[in-house]
């Protein structure tokens, strides 16, 4: 696999940490390209069970070079306090295999201080934040108006740069919000604090994935969240404030020849959704709370019960789209296990009409779903290493999933452990066929 970015197809959470810790295998540097502290990969393999929120998934491998780009919401408490856990757990982190972009902004505690506030005046309309500061720090990204991680280095620059931004936002956590203002005598020692645990990490990340990338050296670029959640292609105004999608990674990375030659979707193997937003195919009651139970699905970084549904045909065919997607994971279709009829969404009414195209958000409130039913299997998928040796109805599933979606699934993840993993195209390749 040349350069490749590993993506949500779609509202997060199918999965991609658990397939971007397969396959660092075969790369020598991994990077995250946006997103911060808001959501989690959960990663499983001989070091433990992770929830990684900054930390790229590539950081347990060694030889691997982990890089935060630009495009991140750099979170210096997070990330310090994730590399404290994994060093504890024994893997080992330093600034030889985790760089950090000198071009990554930094969020500030105020952008959390905001996020809480904005939510709780929205009162019972709330965007579902995960108050990790996320909105308030990419508005101010856009508004120019954050550090940059190198300014570190600039101390004194650093410290008339922070009381401009800290006059300004004082300004609107009084009298927007009624907040006490940001001393800034507080803002300069959050920074000695968090700052210089972080310095070390931090350089000029560009000028080195340019170097790797003439040296030949394979770059994987992780996502976080899912395309449905993309800033300009998602369910807005439910989005994140990132752009999730793989085209982003060159701007994010600040590697503006990438030159992505693979993207690999991650499909769950029905749908789950956190947090506000609309949601078309989701279940209730004790339907839900069996698919809920059966995957696990409570939220990385809150421990919310995630919302359930079977899987959407329209928003994944969307989401392979907009992602540009190569390829595709199929995870946790081990889960499915045990239901006697699967259902699929493979169309919504909207208006009394039937539509297999994903529709302007404001649509979606009016959308019903179509549902069809495929026969389930009894049997425990969990060890299956060979398409050919799933039962005949997951295979069915799966080969239908993969012409309505219009992309080949060459992985098929039965397991949360690194090996619970079907290679479907390698071994294909090996045996000259692919199904
Ligand atoms: P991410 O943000 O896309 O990495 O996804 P999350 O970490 O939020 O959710 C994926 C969860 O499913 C994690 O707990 C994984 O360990 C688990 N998982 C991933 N693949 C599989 C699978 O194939 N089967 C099962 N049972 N669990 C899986």
């Amino acid at each position: 696999m040349a350069n490749c970015a590993i993506v949500g197809i779609n509202w997060g959470d199918e999965g991609k940490g658990r397939m971007v810790d397969l396959l660092t295998d075969g790369f020598d540097v991994v990077v995250r390209y946006q997103g911060g502290g808001n959501a989690g990969h959960t990663v499983i393999n001989e070091y433990g069970k992770f929830a990684l929120h900054l930390l790229p998934s590539g950081i347990f491998r060694p030889g691997v070079v982990n890089i935060l780009g630009n495009g991140v919401a750099l979170d210096a408490e997070n990330l310090w306090r994730e590399i404290e856990e994994l060093t504890q757990k024994g893997v080992t982190i330093g600034p030889e295999n985790l760089k950090i972009s000198d071009r990554a902004s930094l969020l500030l505690p105020w952008h959390r201080d905001l996020d809480v506030l904005e939510e709780a005046r929205l009162k019972d309309k709330p965007y579902g934040s995960t108050k990790q500061g996320i909105a308030p720090f990419y508005s101010d990204k856009y508004q120019k108006k954050t550090i940059l991680a190198g300014e570190l280095f600039y101390p004194e620059k650093l410290k008339e740069h922070l009381a401009g931004l800290a006059e300004w936002k004082n300004l609107i956590l009084t009298r927007v919000y009624g907040a006490p203002p940001y001393p800034l005598e507080r803002l300069m020692a959050w920074i000695e604090e968090w700052g210089e645990k972080i310095k070390p990490f931090v350089s000029d990340t560009g000028a080195y994935l340019k170097k790797a990338r003439t040296e030949g050296k394979r770059i994987l670029f992780e996502a976080q969240l899912g395309a449905l959640r993309d800033l300009d292609c998602g369910i807005y105004p439910y989005t994140t404030s990132s752009n999730t999608t793989a085209a982003y990674a060159p701007v994010g990375s600040g590697l503006s020849s990438a030159g992505i030659t693979d993207v690999v979707g991650v499909v769950k193997a029905y749908s789950t959704c956190v947090g506000e937003g609309p949601f078309v195919c989701e279940l209730f009651g004790e339907e839900a709370e069996r698919l809920r139970k059966a995957g696990a699905e409570y939220g990385a970084k809150t421990g919310r019960p995630r919302r359930v549904g079977p899987l959407d045909l329209v928003a994944t065919r969307y989401g392979a789209e907009v992602q540009a997607a190569t390829e595709l994971a199929l995870t946790k279709l081990d889960v499915l296990s045990g239901f006697d009829k699967i259902p699929v969404c493979t169309r919504y009414r909207i208006g009394g009409k039937e539509t297999d195209r994903f529709p302007f958000p404001a649509a979606l409130d009016g959308a019903e779903p179509v549902i069809e039913y495929f026969d389930g299997w009894r049997s425990d998928i969990s060890g299956v290493r060979r398409f050919e040796d799933l039962p005949e109805a997951a295979r069915r599933y799966v080969l239908f999933l993969e012409e309505s979606i219009g992309c080949p699934i060459t992985y098929i993840s039965v397991g949360p452990e690194r090996d619970s993993i079907i290679l479907r195209k390698r071994n294909a390749e090996k045996e000259g066929e692919l199904s």
